[in-house]
């Protein structure tokens, strides 16, 4: 059986005690090993600041832009196995996998185009010059430069390789060494993507390290310059934030956490018109892929009263012909969850929701899967339910269930009263709205822009275009107030911008030009 290794200190680590087992989770069979027994990460972090760091720095944006355009390319060259690996360990389908590989590959070769427009030295300019003294003779300009640290990044099971990779693209343009940590159940798909990229031979010395298991004393020796960029649960970030690293020395932490995503059709969406079609299409979609275990699906479904019964019995039909067995099976469109820990947290979760909203597809328990043995896979069907009382339903905004699971809340068709049901989950990472009025969409942002990181707007111009609300662009920001953790990553130069200190530089304008000589303004 295959023991994963981890890349510490410019060698590959094998562990030899306290293995914990990689799954295949459509069959339970144990397909690989993983420990961090005996990694020293003292030396791990000393390792990065004393060749990472400064051969990153050492290089202009432009130049570690091009370290990224080589990433892109080689984890595309190795496109079919990860592949191969992501159905084996995460359980995806190949259209699922995709998800996760081509999307780590995309986010790499977007911020290798976005360095390609910041000519100049190691610094990004920010905003524009403003006169400070009244003769012309006192300027101040803002600038970001690298932090002198190192980046660990934390990622939640579900996206081994876009967590990485996206992560991974920002830190290292913003020339930061990065040690990456994959959650450990998942752990084979990242630690084969960081192995294609050390093998090429890309990356300077410490530029990259990666540990496949638990992080042992790693976050208590961080230090004021560095950064940990975190995803998963709120439950995970909360314990993390009491860490000695985060309080006493201040190092920077950004959590990409939970969501209880909404989707709201809007009252003007006519049945069959392409828009309640595109919402139709979407929500399946967003409730049934990767078997719902994204951030970014959509949790709760916000229907006008008077269309309720043509919306739940469309969603029925389609989750129901949505086929959930072994992704090897080709007639399968929807594989397991993750783990046995996450398939007893998806019945526990469902029955909570249960107590305030009925069960209309779904069982509510494990079910066998098309192609896997009897008994064998951590499966749950599609599973909608629906409450009738959405402003008192606490437990169906609060609770996050991870897997295919969503609940019918129908509203009065105001756009005011879905923005306060969307807000009740206390911060979202995304919110679609299915409308062509302005004027609705225009109220619901008033209330309800403040309570989600993004809005994806269904209408008629973008049929056809848009790609689902669950895809996380580089483009636009992800992250989300209050339970969402209220980090920000990607969103072009925000997310690099994690990874720099912005310094307000103030004195002679001709000197503050030539000091920060050549750099482009941000875009
Ligand atoms: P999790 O249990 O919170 O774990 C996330 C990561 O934290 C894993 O790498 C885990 O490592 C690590 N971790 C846990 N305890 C730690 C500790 N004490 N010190 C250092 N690291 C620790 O979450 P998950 O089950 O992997 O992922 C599912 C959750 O992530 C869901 O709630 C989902 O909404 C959220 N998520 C959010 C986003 C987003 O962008 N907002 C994206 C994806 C997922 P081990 O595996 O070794 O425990």
């Amino acid at each position: 059986m295959q023991t994963l290794r981890s890349f510490v200190g410019g060698g590959w680590y094998e562990p030899a005690a306290d293995f914990v087992p990689l799954l295949n989770p459509a069959t339970e069979e144990v397909i690989a090993q993983t420990s961090t027994h005996g990694v020293d990460f003292a030396a791990a972090l000393e390792f990065a600041r004393q060749h990472g760091g400064p051969a990153l720095r050492g290089m202009t944006l432009v130049e570690r832009g091009a370290l990224l355009k080589e990433m892109s390319k080689v984890l595309r060259e190795n496109r079919d196995e990860l592949l191969d690996l992501s159905r084996q360990n995460n359980g995806t389908t190949m259209s699922d996998g995709s998800f996760d590989v081509d999307g780590g590959g995309f986010a790499l070769a977007y911020y290798a185009g976005l360095a390609r427009g910041l000519e100049g030295g190691g610094l990004i300019l920010d905003g524009q010059e403003v006169q400070l003294g009244r003769g012309g003779g006192f300027w101040g300009r803002h600038a970001w430069v690298p932090r002198r640290g190192i980046a660990v990044h934390i990622n939640a099971f579900n996206f081994p390789v876009w967590g990485f990779a996206e992560k991974a693209a920002c830190a290292l343009l913003a020339g930061m060494p990065v040690i990456t940590k994959p959650a450990t159940l998942t752990a084979l798909v990242a630690q084969r993507c960081v192995e294609i990229v050390i093998d090429a031979g890309i990356l300077p010395d410490g530029a990259l390290q990666i540990i496949c298991g638990s992080t042992g004393d790693l976050l208590d020796r961080l230090g004021p310059q560095d950064v940990i960029a975190f995803t998963g649960s709120a439950t995970t970030a909360a314990a993390l934030r009491q860490g000695e690293g985060l309080t006493a020395v201040n190092c920077r932490f950004n959590v990409e956490a939970d969501s209880l995503n909404a989707a709201v059709l809007g009252p003007d969406a006519e049945p069959s018109s392409p828009v309640f079609e595109m919402f139709l299409e979407d929500v399946v979609r967003e409730v049934t892929q990767k078997a719902g275990q994204k951030c970014t699906a959509v949790r709760r479904i916000l229907i006008p009263r008077q269309r309720l019964e043509e919306v739940r019995e469309a969603l029925v039909a389609k989750l129901e012909a949505v086929v959930t067995g072994d992704p090897s099976d080709e007639t399968v469109g929807m594989g397991p969850l993750a783990s046995a820990q996450q398939l007893r947290d998806a019945v526990e979760g469902i029955a909570e929701l249960q107590r305030e909203a009925r069960l209309i597809l779904g069982t509510g328990k494990r079910v066998d899967g098309v192609g896997s043995p009897a008994g064998k896979g951590f499966f749950v069907q599609p599973t909608l339910l629906e409450a009738t009382d959405p402003g008192a339903a606490t437990t169906v905004h609060h609770r996050e269930v991870f897997a295919p699971v969503a609940t019918l809340l129908p509203y009065d068709g105001g756009a005011t009263t879905a923005a306060e049901l969307m807000s009740l989950a206390g911060g979202t990472l995304v919110t679609s709205l299915y409308s062509d009025d302005e004027s609705w969409l225009g109220e619901f942002l008033k209330t309800g822009a403040s309570y989600t990181g993004r809005i994806y707007i269904g209408s008629e111009t973008t049929v056809g275009e848009g790609p689902g609300s669950g895809a996380a662009l580089p483009q636009t920001l992800h992250g989300g107030p209050g339970r969402a953790g209220g980090g920000e990553e990607l969103g072009g130069l925000v997310g690099v911008q994690l990874y720099m200190q912005r310094v307000a530089l103030q004195g002679g304008r001709e000197l503050l030009g030539r000091l920060t000589g050549g750099s482009q303004p941000e875009g």
